[in-house]
């Protein structure tokens, strides 16, 4: 089959590799009719998340049909339509049974080799690093879906592809930012970042009744976007964030701000992409600004902060104090994909949202390596693709 495999920073290949076939019992085997690139890919495509190795099967956002499944699955039959999501969950420890499956305690294979290099583990993820179980990803033609019964979400007759793909991470990812900010009728919520995740979580946001989103970010056509959903945007190129949202709040800041936006926020304030890790890791300890450092002192007392965008290893420089002091709150993590899915996809069935406003690129499987590039940069107004296999 094709697939987009990794084979270094900014090197994805689209490669023939050997189909995926049954390995444990509860395994299923889907092939794919479409699959989207996501931001956290960029952390490998950038090379910023160790355990990767060359010849890895990029892709965790992903959909289509069944068509082999191992001798214990019991809800899945050939022919079936789903969508993945993007964490692998047992459905029976401790933590699935708490609905906190992206920290299932079963599916990363690597745990323990994860705990030891970054003091922590997470469920298996696909298509991601070795130290997130090392699954061989869906940006291919066929994937192998581990725990298939626990891991999926049937797709019901009547919904696109387009319509449904996004449940398999990005959608789920901004309602549960937006969710974790307990928001209020008389709520600003502000939003860093207006990619794929942070347009959800507007959508999010809006939905879940804020009065006024704003949204922060440098990139005209996600700004734009943003206005269209209905939020108030900042351009951090062109004016002092924290001085726009004091003004837009009487002075006294959101009551809710959103980091969705990750680690890239290191290297993306003025500095840019071109800069080596060497560069990066002395910028770090700058007092630049950044996303967190942003969050903090602007929001309001007894405020949330919430971060659906994904850090790794430590950060430096954080006002822990003003945090401490202004008595905030923390909410962030993976996304516990499944334990939101059944009401998106009834919200996405009823008319509320369709998800496929955030696409602007469609293309080959084999357009795949160029694509990253597009949406790396963000060339060409590109705001999320879709490939199909
Ligand atoms: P993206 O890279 O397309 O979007 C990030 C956006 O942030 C860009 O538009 C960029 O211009 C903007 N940005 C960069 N620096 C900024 C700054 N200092 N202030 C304001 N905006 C800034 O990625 P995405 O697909 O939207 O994903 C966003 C984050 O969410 C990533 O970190 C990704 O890994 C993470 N993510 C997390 C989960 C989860 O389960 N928690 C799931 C999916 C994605
Ligand atoms: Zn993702
Ligand atoms: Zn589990």
């Amino acid at each position: 089959m094709r697939a987009l495999r990794w084979h270094g920073k900014k090197d994805i290949r689209c490669d023939n590799v050997e189909d995926p076939g049954i390995e444990q019992p509860r395994d299923a085997i889907v092939r794919v009719s479409a699959c989207a690139i996501c931001g956290s890919d960029l952390h490998l495509f950038d090379g910023f998340m160790p355990g990767m190795k060359h010849g890895d099967i990029m892709g965790h956002e992903f959909m289509g049909e069944v068509v082999e499944t191992g001798k214990e699955v019991r809800t899945l039959r050939k022919g079936d339509r789903v969508v993945v999501p993007f964490t692998i969950t047992c459905g029976e420890c401790d933590q699935c049974r708490a609905g906190n499956f992206s920290v299932c305690e079963r599916t990363n294979r690597n745990a323990d080799e994860a705990a030891k290099v970054f003091g922590h583990t997470t469920a298996g993820l696909f298509g991601y690093s070795h130290l997130t179980g090392g699954y061989a990803g869906g940006q291919a033609e066929y994937v192998r879906v581990p725990y298939a019964d626990t891991t999926h979400v049937k797709v019901p007759e009547g919904l696109s592809d387009e319509q449904v793909l996004f449940l398999g991470d990005i959608f789920p990812t901004g309602w549960q930012a937006a969710v974790q900010c307990d928001i209020q009728p008389t709520d600003t919520v502000a939003i860093w970042g207006a990619g794929p995740v942070g347009q959800m979580t507007i959508r999010s946001a809006l939905l879940l009744g804020a009065r006024q989103v704003v949204v922060i970010d440098r990139v005209p056509e996600r700004l734009a976007m943003a206005r269209a959903a209905g939020a108030l945007t900042i351009n951090f190129d062109e004016e002092s964030v924290l001085d726009r949202l004091r003004d837009l709040t009487q002075g006294k800041g959101p009551e809710k701000c959103i980091d969705a936006v990750g680690m890239e926020s290191h290297a993306s304030r003025s500095m840019d992409s071109m800069l080596d890790r060497a560069k990066q890791a002395v910028m770090l300890e700058t007092d630049r600004p950044h996303v967190l450092r942003e969050m903090i002192y602007v929001c309001r007392p007894a405020g949330t902060l919430s971060i659906p965008g994904v850090y790794g290893g430590m950060i430096d420089k954080i006002p822990f104090g003003a945090a401490m002091n202004k008595g905030l709150t923390w909410r962030m993590g993976q996304t516990h994909v499944r334990r939101w899915t059944d009401d998106l996809l009834a919200r996405i069935a009823d008319g509320q949202i369709d998800p496929s406003f955030v696409i602007t690129h469609r293309a080959k499987l084999e357009e795949g390596p160029a694509l990253y590039k597009t949406f790396r940069d963000k060339d060409d107004g590109c705001i999320k693709v879709v490939l199909t296999p």
